[in-house]
């Protein structure tokens, strides 16, 4: 199977966010589709292990915020490779109130509330039906497409996106980093990544060196 193909199938960004026990949840997700016009209702897809999908299942109740190209790639690593269950993504960030959900506002352009309606079991992935009770676009910024994230941020899916695929690693020396997976070669680099400033940061989701590990 060429996975290549599967590259070139066309995705937003967004950030899904939930509150359950007086607590805020939320993660980066590629796969929201709208899937009904006039009752709208739109699809977004879960990992299982993911804490937002856990929370969701109990609050019924969501805000996915979509975000423009004028999302920064700490923003989206800050959802995207943390988890809620330890972080709180929702720290220092602009956010706004609806219905008790912090709505992420930061970078978006726009958001959409819903319930959720019916979740259909996917193998590692659960898709989530919504039904939307409230949309409002924030701003005229473009909205962010995943290849524009690949592209311009030079982002990468998560390990817990269903898009994700594994890098693989050939030669040379190499360092991964055990957050996001990101690979620092010292061969495609002018510096070697030993030879980094102590306060160099992950390209990629901003942890620091300490958290890179040397692959062969
Ligand atoms: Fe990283």
């Amino acid at each position: 199977m060429d996975m290549k193909a599967l590259e070139t199938i066309s995705y937003g960004m967004y950030i899904v966010s939930t509150k359950n026990d007086n607590k805020n949840y939320g993660c980066v997700i590629n796969t929201l589709t709208q899937v009904t016009a006039s009752n709208v209702l739109v699809s977004i897809t879960l990992n299982k292990e993911n804490a937002t999908n856990q929370a969701l299942r109990e609050s019924k109740k969501c805000a996915v915020s979509i975000l423009s190209e004028q999302a920064t790639s700490e923003l989206i690593a800050k959802f995207g490779y943390f988890s809620s269950v330890d972080t709180d993504k929702f720290q220092g960030i602009n956010i706004k109130d609806s219905d008790g959900i912090s709505v992420v506002t930061e970078g978006a352009c726009g958001y959409l509330v819903g319930e959720v309606v019916n979740i259909v079991s996917c193998d590692t992935h659960d898709i989530f039906i919504l039904r939307v009770t409230k949309a409002e676009q924030l701003t005229e910024e473009k909205p962010m497409t995943y290849r524009y994230y690949h592209e311009v941020l030079k982002g990468k899916a998560s390990s817990k996106a269903p898009t994700y695929q594994e890098e693989t690693v050939s030669g040379g020396k190499k360092y991964r980093c055990t957050v996001c997976g990101y690979i620092y070669d010292d061969e495609k680099e002018t510096i070697k990544f030993e030879d980094l400033p102590d306060d160099w940061k992950c390209p990629r989701c901003g942890v620091g060196k300490d958290k890179f590990v040397e692959v062969n």
